[in-house]
């Protein structure tokens, strides 16, 4: 066998995505070169791939929150012990998953110091020095970092790691009103990453008392939904943190009237998980599909050289799919020239199938001759001859039409997964044909956890719970019982198995 057919049949995968989901997740996130695993168990190595989207992702999503005001700054990874516990509730809610330094060296140190979660602890008692007066307001950090939470829910990769990127912004106002407008500000933002660079489409909501940001007043989510396994996951979140915060860490200001008063604060991260839920919807049994926005290459350039051409017009060949690359550069498009002459095309074609890339441009002796190259699309494989004068501009057009395409589909696909139901009994039958459930809610917090009991007793498929109460609300009829306690129901409420 020569090297090349054995490469050759390394590249494709091997797990069906409808057969066994989690073998060919993992395939296709290490085939399609975006992680390479590491010898700790939920920490993965981001390889240039994946790194290229997180930056396209930082890129956009920083330069949105600039225009709301808020300025980047670099806090330190350590928190005291002290800080970490000052607010009970968030030390409750991030206690077991606290990775802690106990020592350096040979040496104990004298008090445990612990890595960071999240930055609430870290930040706050530095706010309480820069916050003094009403003109101090509001203060508007982020900062882009890694934090670590040391889970125990099995690791994925992007989606639950035990070290993952992230930006978390922290503010803080002189009044809830204002705290208000910034947390759906941020939670718009965070939909336009998913819908407009990814094609995810998610569904915006307050959390529920028990699932909600730990130590804070209100959390609001965009929830993602993945048709193949049926799950929700959370997509990113903007909390409110009331003045829990300021309490417990003193952060006050002189008001305008002289009198001293706390400050208004939110939190907000999304991280690298955003990578992992784009990965889930669009992926499909040849590889990675990228929306255009966010594909590191959204063009590739592959000749198709043939043995019986004159060295002349093998040269005239390689100069002409040169041509095209700058065409397409020259158009704004990012784009590789796949020059490798140890490669078949056919093997190309499947190496940039497998890892995603938006589409393919060929360019064979026939097309020389004829003035034309053939762009094919990586989501529908629809095929389009091109005359080569109008490469750039046809290029942009489809690329902007797979972006509509694969956000409509994701649309359709995720919406066809909601099912209403009014009553217990529909509930747990409607999980297990994989759907997201939307139904009527009494809220209170005790029958959110029977809803995990039951619905874990009553199936193998697992508990489910609440991934959102969604702002956009149908009608809610007068009189209408929540479906699980019969108590008057206060809202349709979403539910579901999650990530
Ligand atoms: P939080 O600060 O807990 O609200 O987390 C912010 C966001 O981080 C969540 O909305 C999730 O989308 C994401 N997230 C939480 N845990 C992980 C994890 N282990 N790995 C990757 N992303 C995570």
């Amino acid at each position: 066998m020569s090297k090349q057919v054995k490469k050759e049949t390394q590249l494709g995968l091997h797990a069906k995505r409808e057969e066994d989901f989690g073998a060919w997740y993992s395939q296709v996130v290490t085939n399609g070169e975006l992680i390479e695993y590491y010898d700790i168990s939920g920490c993965y190595i981001l390889r240039p791939w994946a790194y290229s989207m997180w930056e396209v992702i930082k890129d956009t999503f920083d330069a949105d929150i600039k225009k709301l005001g808020v300025e980047n700054a670099y806090f330190p990874c350590f928190v005291s012990k002290k800080a970490l516990e000052a607010e009970e509730d968030h030390v409750e809610g991030f206690a077991p998953e606290v990775a802690w330094v106990t020592r350096s060296g040979e040496t104990e140190l004298e008090e445990p110091i612990a890595v960071r979660p999240t930055s609430e602890t870290v930040m706050y008692p530095i706010f309480k020095n820069w916050i003094r007066s009403h003109r101090d307001l509001p203060l508007k950090l982020n900062q882009w970092c890694n934090v670590v939470r040391w889970e125990f829910k099995h690791p994925t990769p992007f989606i639950r790691s035990r070290e993952f990127l992230w930006q978390e912004g922290h503010t803080a106002y002189a009044t809830k009103p204002e705290a208000d407008v910034e947390v759906r500000d941020i939670l718009d933002l965070y939909k336009k990453v998913y819908e407009e660079l990814l094609c995810v489409p998610v569904i915006q909501g307050v959390k529920s008392e028990k699932e909600k940001f730990a130590g804070g007043l209100y959390t609001t989510t965009v929830e993602a939904f993945i048709p193949m396994t049926g799950r929700g996951v959370q997509g990113g979140t903007s909390h409110c943190l009331g003045q829990n915060f300021a309490k417990m860490f003193g952060i006050e200001f002189e008001a305008v009237d002289g009198s001293r008063k706390k400050v208004w604060q939110n939190s907000w991260g999304l991280t690298t998980r955003t990578i992992g839920v784009m990965i889930m919807v669009h992926g499909d049994n040849k590889g990675l599909v990228l929306p255009p926005r966010v594909a590191p290459i959204q063009v590739v350039v592959i000749n198709i050289p043939n043995a019986k051409l004159s060295a002349d017009d093998q040269k005239a060949l390689a100069e002409g799919a040169n041509g095209l690359a700058d065409t397409l550069r020259g158009a704004g498009v990012r784009v590789k020239l796949d020059t490798r002459e140890n490669y078949t095309p056919g093997w190309k074609y499947n190496h940039w199938e497998l890892k995603g890339v938006p589409l393919r441009c060929e360019f064979g002796p026939r097309d020389m001759q004829s003035g034309n190259c053939v762009l094919v699309r990586r989501d529908t494989g629809a095929k389009e001859v091109v005359p080569v004068k109008d490469l750039g501009l046809k290029a942009q057009e489809i690329l902007a039409t797979m972006q509509k395409d694969l956000l409509a589909k994701a649309v359709a696909e995720r919406n066809a997964e909601i099912e209403t139901i009014l009553e217990w009994k529909d509930f747990v039958p409607a999980l297990d044909k994989k759907k997201m459930v939307l139904a009527p809610w009494c809220e209170d917090v005790d029958s959110e956890e029977l809803v995990k009991k039951k619905s874990n007793e009553e199936s193998d498929g697992g508990a489910a719970k609440t991934l959102c109460i969604p702002f956009t609300q149908p009608p809610l009829p007068e009189g209408t019982k929540c479906f699980i306690t019969g108590r008057p129901a206060k809202s349709w409420t979403l539910w579901g198995r999650s990530y």
